[in-house]
């Protein structure tokens, strides 16, 4: 399966109006990827990391790091995952398997392929030399995943695909069922116990990464690096607090561009400068009663892992129905989102925290409070399920959520399928006549209503 067998596209007409700021972004992670192209010849060490950001720890341990689904959701971005999921499904891998990891394990196989400079039947040497020859081959892995048994696993596969040869470690993270008497979103005994037992794995993750690496752990670069970050995600709170207002100055799509910055850039002045601008820039529409879609005239949630094949193109077809499609489970709920919970000078148990915090870490009670508490605070019509077709860890509750969404706050549902890097599983048709109908519905319920 790959990203060519794509279903036609229908042309919309763009009635965005996405925010000038976020472009900065695009060039910083641009930026990002080139460095480490080149971080080998630079003298550094390199490591391969899945799930909950750990670049902090990686920034003060002194190496460079590439995190697995970035890097696939980039290449989806840019229409470039191909040539890796062909690799991967020639090395084997099925095309249920998630698609950021199979993008990711392709590279893998390409550059253990580059390295032993064998090229395969299937990709060719552009292609390799396009992708994983510029990835840099890892000097070590770590896994970090929570919620998600995919993602828990994709590190110790591409340590295989590695020949077991590459240092790995694994963190441990256990799921927050949410289902004892004291339990709920960032208290009880649960939560605690929980955020103690993966604090103390990063102390062992410490040690690991100066015994491996022949260099002390630098404690002040790391408090420096969250100060920045806790202060980046204190502007994005702000932002996304903003986009309450009527209409709305920015949108879901506009965050999904601001996911890399938060996820895996490093702490510094630059990335804080970054969120400031892009903050400043939705509070002076809010001022002006700039909004992020031309007549907006429906208010959205979505829920889903995004569909990186298809940024643009969604934005603008939501657009062209005047919807402005405002929080969503994969930014609200994600990303530094608690930054009140990190002490900058003894950070760890925060960032423990933040890394549980994954949204495919909880029980269906928190994820029901979440998203019933976003849906009330950003006054959404309806939800948009991206039903996520190799996440599985995203889509399981999703049918339950929107149950309770419409018993509750009486807010109708739509479920489209699609994939975080798999354009091939995107269903134009099903999308278009499932959100015509949610929002003819909206408007009798508005006119009974009036
Ligand atoms: S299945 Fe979903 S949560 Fe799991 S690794 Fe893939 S994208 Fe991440």
């Amino acid at each position: 399966m790959t990203a060519t067998l794509n279903t036609p596209v229908t042309p919309v007409t763009d009635r965005t109006n996405r925010l000038t700021s976020t472009k900065k972004g695009g060039q910083m992670v641009a930026d990002y990827w080139e460095d480490l192209f080149t971080a080998r010849e630079r003298g550094k060490q390199i490591v391969w990391y899945n799930g909950g950001a750990l670049n902090p720890i990686f920034q003060a341990a002194g190496v460079a790091w590439c995190h697995g689904e970035a890097f696939a959701a980039r290449l989806a971005a840019q229409g470039l995952e191909g040539p890796a999921q062909l690799a991967g499904a020639e090395h084997g891998y099925n095309a249920e398997l998630c698609s950021y990891s199979r993008t990711h394990l392709g590279c893998a196989v390409l550059t253990v392929q580059g390295d032993e400079g064998i090229n395969t039947g299937v990709v060719g040497a552009h292609d390799q030399a396009e992708l994983a020859s510029r990835l840099p081959a890892p000097d070590f892995f770590v896994n970090n995943y929570a919620g998600c048994s995919t993602g828990q696993q994709w590190d110790e596969i591409s340590y295989r695909v590695f020949d077991k040869e590459v240092p790995i470690f694994n963190i441990s993270h256990p799921f927050l069922w949410g289902n004892k008497p004291d339990s709920g979103y960032l208290k009880g005994e649960e939560w605690e116990s929980a955020s103690h037992y993966v604090r103390d794995q990063l102390l062992d993750l410490i040690t690991w990464l100066e015994e491996k690496t022949g260099n002390p752990f630098d404690w002040d670069m790391l408090r420096e690096s969250m100060t920045y970050i806790k202060k980046a995600a204190e502007l994005r709170r702000e932002g996304l607090e903003l986009c309450k207002a009527k209409p709305a100055p920015a949108t879901f799509w506009d965050w999904i561009s601001a996911i890399a910055p938060i996820n895996f850039l490093p702490g510094n002045q630059e990335l804080v400068d970054y969120f400031q601008s892009v903050r400043d820039e939705i509070q002076d529409r809010v001022d002006k009663g700039i909004s992020g879609v031309e007549n907006e005239k429906y208010r959205v949630y979505f829920d889903g892992i995004m569909n990186w094949n298809k940024l643009g193109f969604l934005s603008r077809k939501f657009a062209e129905h005047g919807v402005a499609v405002l929080a969503g489970r994969y930014i609200t709920n994600a990303f530094w989102q608690e930054p009140q919970l990190i002490d900058t000078e003894d950070p760890l148990l925060g960032m423990a925290q933040h890394y549980l915090l994954c949204p495919t870490n909880h029980g269906t009670k928190t994820l029901d409070y979440l998203t019933l508490r976003d849906c009330e605070e950003y006054d959404v019509d309806g939800i948009v399920f991206h039903s996520t077709r190799t996440c599985r860890a995203f889509t399981g509750p999703q049918r339950l959520l929107a149950r309770s969404a419409q018993n509750n706050l009486g807010i109708p549902s739509i479920f489209f399928e699609g994939d975080v890097a798999d354009a091939s599983f995107y269903k134009e048709e099903i999308l278009e006549s499932r959100l015509a109908a949610m929002l003819e519905g909206i408007d009798v319920k508005r006119t009974q209503a009036s």
